[in-house]
């Protein structure tokens, strides 16, 4: 039973909110204390809404779309009532007091929130190591690292503990934990989901978007979160098309339908990858193939000046972003309790925004972005979809120290998506010594339907 199925059937009572809690709250009971992908668990207040749903139901009184399907959020996103800690000490006080507009859109369908996942440290990271709380253990390769930022959200799915996790993705944070823990995660165009209510962590990067096991929960989740926010001044006021009836449509029009699609993998993409990762993504591209999709190889030379660009335009906004945590209003001055990667992002973005009046660095950053906009947009202008490696390299053991530029080199391939502000999705395309592998596919700003059929087609081969 897929999740789209399984709201059917609570709808239809064959299954109830309450017992569909009650699976996952076990799961939760049993393993979060050595996966440790949830931060706070809200037991009583998710029995209590999931009851109410059931009585309606009951009662033949309408619901919302995602009535009772469980939700974990990640812990930078407000969800009132809930430590919104961003898995800092900075903020391990700090009580969401609203909730941000995606955790409205879910209560208003009816969605139940079990709790609150963990991060990398203010989602500075991609092996969710560098959590206040202690690091998150990936459910699908036992001693490996998630993946990161939101490798609670990641590993929540993976490890059985609910149907749909938010993330959030600024360089790759759904896709790369997606990818380690086997799961799909999906970020949108930038603007299609509203960042009102996200702790920023680079707002001109930033999107919020959905992880879970299959399709049909990510379009569940985008049909809910992908609507015009008046509040936030990046929302993009457009229409996007139905993403639970693309889905549902069946696998033979499904994979049909691929044989209108061009599909592009580009050259660069494999050069910076591992082989045993390449030869995987390599099968997956043969599945599209025998689909009837037309593949054809395309070049992206400006691989090299994603990273750099990427990171200064990070450390510079989360400078900016931060220093509203100055230990007067939220919890204490950020500089005095975070972690080593927060305060080399804060003391080089200080530095960088010090140095700027000259034109210097942020400037020519962003001159680099709108570069490889041009490049990507040229590139898909004759393409549906490219499609690679999510991530370039295995997931590290838990604990094994890598330097900067090692835990950087996890991003080359997703800070394309948010430089240029295109969707991206990952999903597992097979397994390197029990280890998951994702396939990323991207498509053209505002053409996300595209990549979530192209998932559901290559979803149904299974
Ligand atoms: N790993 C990247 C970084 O550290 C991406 C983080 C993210 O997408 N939140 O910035």
């Amino acid at each position: 039973m897929n999740i789209f199925e399984k709201s059917q059937a609570i709808k239809n009572q064959d299954l109830t909110a309450t017992k569909n809690l009650e699976n996952y709250l076990e799961v939760i009971e049993k393993d979060n204390s050595s996966i440790n992908a949830f931060l706070e668990v809200n037991k009583e207040s998710a029995l209590t809404q999931a009851k109410e749903i059931d009585e309606k139901i009951k009662n033949g009184e309408d619901v919302g779309s995602l009535a009772g399907l469980i939700f974990g959020i990640k812990a930078n996103i407000n969800v009132e009532d809930s430590i919104i800690s961003a898995a800092s000490k900075t903020l391990e006080n700090y009580q969401g007091s609203y909730d941000a507009s995606v955790v409205k859109y879910i209560k208003e369908n009816d969605g139940i929130i079990v709790g609150i996942c963990n991060m990398d440290e203010f989602a500075a990271g991609s092996s969710t190591e560098s959590s206040f709380f202690g690091a998150t253990h990936n459910p699908a390769a036992p001693g490996h690292i998630p993946g990161g930022s939101s490798g609670g959200s990641a590993a929540a799915i993976a490890a059985g503990m609910c149907d749909i996790a938010l993330g959030s993705d600024t360089g790759g944070s759904i896709r790369n934990p997606a990818s380690h823990c086997g799961v799909i995660g999906f970020k949108p165009t930038y603007g299609a989901v509203s960042r009102q209510g996200l702790l920023d962590l680079s707002m001109s990067l930033d999107q919020i978007g959905p992880l879970a096991n299959d399709i049909s929960g990510i379009a569940m989740a985008l049909d809910t979160i992908i609507r015009y926010d008046e509040t936030e001044c990046t929302s993009l006021n457009q229409e996007f098309p139905v993403f639970t009836e693309i889905v549902n449509q069946k696998p033979e029009k499904l994979q049909e339908d691929m044989k209108n699609m061009k599909v592009a993998y580009i050259s660069q993409f494999k050069d910076v990858t591992d082989e045993h990762i390449n030869e995987i993504i390599d099968e997956s591209i043969d599945k599209i193939k025998q689909l009837g999709a037309e593949v054809v190889e395309l070049n992206f030379n400006q691989i090299d000046l994603c990273l750099p660009t990427y990171y200064l335009i990070n450390y510079v906004e989360f400078f900016s972003s931060t220093r509203k945590y100055d230990g007067r209003k939220y919890g204490y001055k950020i500089e005095d309790v975070c972690g080593e990667e927060v305060l080399r992002r804060i003391e080089i973005g200080s530095y960088i925004s010090q140095q700027e009046f000259s034109g210097k660095y942020y400037k020519k950053a962003l001159q680099a972005r709108s570069l490889i906009r041009n490049e990507i947009n040229k590139l898909l202008d004759g393409v549906d979809l490219i499609v690679g490696p999510t991530v370039p390299k295995l997931p590290h053991k838990i604990g094994e120290k890598l330097e900067p530029m090692e835990m950087y080199a996890y991003d080359v391939l997703t800070v394309i998506a948010n430089l240029a502000g295109i969707p991206a999705g990952s999903m597992k395309a097979g397994e390197y010594n029990g280890i998951p592998v994702g396939l990323q596919l991207q498509a053209k700003p505002n053409d996300d339907a595209k990549i979530i059929k192209a998932m559901a087609a290559l979803e149904s081969l299974n």
